[in-house]
């Protein structure tokens, strides 16, 4: 069967757009994905808030290729008009699409926020479409093909779109292809977005398969490697050189390949290496060991989670010296050491994770807020790694407790590494 290959368009639509005030991140994004798809992308174009000329750009559109990517415009308010204009081009009325509504109202219920008729305006959608789920929003996306066209409206916002774009968005546009897409999820603690994208920035901008694009997490990267192939087994040749480039530019903060987050990752190799690990925790609460056992067969490799928050607690459960205490306070390198080789005698595992700090708001012992060590102790070493972790705003106490969770979790790994 011949095989269709698309000619496509990416429209973005909206003023700050246009203007210049935003800089178009999502055609970026799209027309690399496009590349990939071996999709003929022919056209950028966008255009601001405006029913009459969206309609036009559509027409314009519609007269020079047969598949439209948009992105905005789905939002709430009065001047998001993509839906209705879009609607109106097909011939199609609104309709309110009931699942999407039902997920509006859970999504309101949970985060304890009112409803208005605004936000009721998002779940109406064209009537003869197929509704795209945005999992990081309330503005579900959709696809209309029509009279041999394609159109697929995705949501403005880089972090709701672009995973919509790879969930929805490539299997309607491979859907006549016999090509399939391979990707490779490598995970970064360490380096930011900004600093890891410096080092690979030709690799991101040139490869075009496999393509190389960054999505970032609370306090980590991710890159995702996508080669795409007629057969999978193809693909492992493709990306070769592109991932030993990676290794060779940032080898030393990547912590895993397709593990999906730090827990999994220590799991994996104490499990790999037949290793028990436990923790001390005081700031962080228990995080550290709620972490490790979301992890299914967390059972096998981590003994137990101590959450030593009094100092009391941290002389009778963990053996840390009450002159260590007085000396240095709750909040010091000695005292990490300490837990950390307490939890790991007490419980007999390899390796002992601990954590302590200061989370906030206050200050405490004259110890700045976002000041937190963690420490690790195995058979052949003890370390404890300080941090400073910045953060103001009404969650950084949350935020300081993440990251330093994360931490520790960083070394849980290493230690293994090095076990
Ligand atoms: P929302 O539901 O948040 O209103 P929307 O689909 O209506 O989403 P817009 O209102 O058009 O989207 O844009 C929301 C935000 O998304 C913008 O303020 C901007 O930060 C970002 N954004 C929109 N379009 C783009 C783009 N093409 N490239 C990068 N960022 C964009």
């Amino acid at each position: 069967m011949a095989q269709k290959v698309h000619s496509a368009e990416i429209l973005c639509i909206g003023t700050e757009l246009l203007m210049g005030d935003i800089v178009n991140t999502n055609a970026a994004y799209i027309a690399k994905e496009m590349a990939v798809l071996g999709i003929n992308l022919y056209y950028q174009s966008v255009v601001g808030d405006n029913p009459k000329r969206l309609k036009e750009s559509l027409e314009l559109a519609f007269s020079r290729v047969d598949t439209v990517i948009t992105t905005g415009g789905l939002g709430p308010t009065y001047d998001d008009l993509t839906k209705e204009t879009i609607a109106e081009y097909f011939g199609q009325t609104l309709q309110l699409h009931q699942p999407s509504y039902d997920r509006l109202c859970e999504y309101f219920a949970r985060t304890g926020r009112i409803m208005t008729d605004n936000n009721k305006k998002q779940a109406y959608m064209p009537e003869h479409c197929t509704v795209l789920e945005n999992p990081n929003g309330t503005a579900p996306g959709c696809c209309i093909e029509q009279d041999g066209k394609t159109l697929i409206m995705l949501p403005g916002p880089p972090r709701e779109m672009k995973p919509m774009f790879d969930h929805w968005a490539i299997p309607i546009l491979l859907k006549d292809s016999d090509a399939t897409l391979v990707s490779k999820n490598l995970y970064f603690f360490g380096i930011g977005e900004s600093a890891l994208e410096s080092r690979l920035k030709d690799l991101m901008v040139n490869s075009l398969n496999p393509t190389v694009a960054p999505y970032a997490k609370t306090g980590e990267v991710m890159l995702r490697v996508t080669a795409k192939v007629q057969k999978p087994e193809e693909a492992e040749a493709l990306m070769e050189p592109v991932l030993k480039r990676i290794n060779e530019e940032a080898g030393q903060y990547l912590y895993g390949i397709d593990v999906d987050n730090l827990q999994t990752a220590a799991v994996r190799i104490l499990k790999r290496k037949g290793l028990h690990a436990a923790a001390a925790e005081s700031c962080t609460g228990g995080l550290v060991a709620k972490r490790i056992t979301e992890v299914s067969g967390a059972s096998e490799v981590f003994e137990c989670g101590i959450t030593a928050y009094s100092n009391r607690i941290k002389q009778q459960v963990l053996h840390v010296n009450e002159l260590t205490l007085q000396r240095y306070g709750a909040v010091s390198k000695e005292i990490a050491a300490e837990m950390a080789e307490g939890v790991r005698r007490l419980s007999g595992a390899d390796i002992g994770v601990s954590v302590t700090g200061n989370a906030g708001p206050g200050a405490s012992e004259g110890k700045p807020v976002g000041l937190v060590y963690v420490g690790i102790s195995s058979k052949n070493y003890t370390n404890v790694i300080p941090l400073e972790i910045r953060r103001t705003d009404d969650d950084a106490r949350e935020y300081i407790r993440y990251i330093a969770s994360s931490n520790a979790l960083y070394q849980v790994i290493e230690a293994a590494k090095r076990a």
